[in-house]
């Protein structure tokens, strides 16, 4: 399995009808992310068997508290669980400033570092590049700076066919070359083995785009064309699109509209207002424009494993 998802909050501005503020865990390959934290985000963690230490990112969408409020608390209990490791902590400016006052005048010195990366707004960059994958920020619509994050697997190496390979023999050096995709050499440089005989293709790389509070901005399309997953906040049906408008926030319907444009895989719906007790009509409205959308809802899995 190559992408997982688990909601553990998906509602906006208060918590209401057992829906928590936002935050999600995100994994790639062998690496762990916690993607907004909003208020109880710790005990929905506990709650749902994350371990903490396993965290080492956490990328951080806006300054509205229901997307951060539960930082400190959960920084604090990393501290006092004894965490040494560092974190990588990804947010708005602002948010490095926010962290150490609060610290500062608790008298807290984190027995662990923390290392800021803080966005800049109102444009798409690389903002962490990793051996294995990239993450580009996506910038939103809204009353504060605020950037989505898209998440790239880079592409993977080419697989050795493990049935043609006890015949031969084949130092490491070789082996490495054949999954860069070349082939292996005689010394006087002609062809010996050749790549397309004994590898595979690679496995395929996934992407997931987490897409956050934003007035409706289809611009954005380019950014996260083809992602196997995306969320988009989706705060109101369509009943409520003055209200969308006006507050910098985006309808169902319109996170559909860009989901299909964007031609993703699954698009997952959240950041739901309190007016909605029910979500049949957010999910509806969806579908009609989009067949494959989900909702957000606490202890969901989404899984990406293959095409
Ligand atoms: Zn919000
Ligand atoms: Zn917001």
């Amino acid at each position: 399995m190559s992408l997982e998802l688990l909601i553990l909050g998906s509602n906006s501005a208060a918590f209401a009808h057992r829906r928590h503020h936002t935050a999600q865990l995100f994994k790639l390959q062998d690496q762990h992310f916690l993607i907004d934290c909003g208020e109880g985000t710790q005990l929905l963690m506990k709650k749902h068997k994350v371990r903490l230490s396993r965290i080492d990112h956490i990328f951080i969408s806006h300054m509205h508290g229901d997307h951060y409020f539960g930082l400190i608390g959960l920084l604090s209990t990393m501290h006092l669980f004894g965490r040494q490791k560092e974190l990588i902590l990804v947010g708005p400016p602002g948010l490095k400033e926010i962290i150490q006052l609060q610290l500062r005048y608790s008298e807290t010195a984190l027995n662990f570092h923390i290392r800021f990366i803080e966005f800049t707004p109102h444009v798409s960059e690389v903002i962490y590049d990793h051996l294995k994958y990239t993450v580009t920020t996506i910038p939103m619509n809204h009353r504060v700076p605020c950037s989505g994050y898209l998440f790239k697997e880079k592409p993977k190496k080419r697989r050795i066919n493990r049935k043609l390979l006890p015949d031969m023999e084949l130092s490491h050096l070789q082996i490495a070359r054949l999954k860069e995709g070349e082939d292996v050499l005689n010394e006087n440089g002609t062809v010996k083995y050749e790549n397309k005989v004994l590898t595979l293709d690679p496995n395929p790389s996934f992407s997931y785009a987490y897409c956050s509070d934003s007035k409706y901005k289809p611009e954005l399309r380019e950014i996260v064309e083809g992602v196997d997953l995306l969320y988009h906040e989706s705060t109101f049906a369509n009943d409520m699109k003055d209200r969308a408008e006006q507050t910098y926030h985006t309808t169902a319907e319109q996170a559909a509209t860009f989901a299909k444009e964007a031609k993703v895989g699954k698009l997952i719906l959240g950041h739901f207002s309190a007016r909605y007790k029910e979500l049949d009509i957010i999910l509806e409205e969806a579908r009609d424009v989009f067949s494959n959308s989900e909702l957000a809802i606490e202890g969901t899995k989404f899984f990406v494993d293959g095409k």
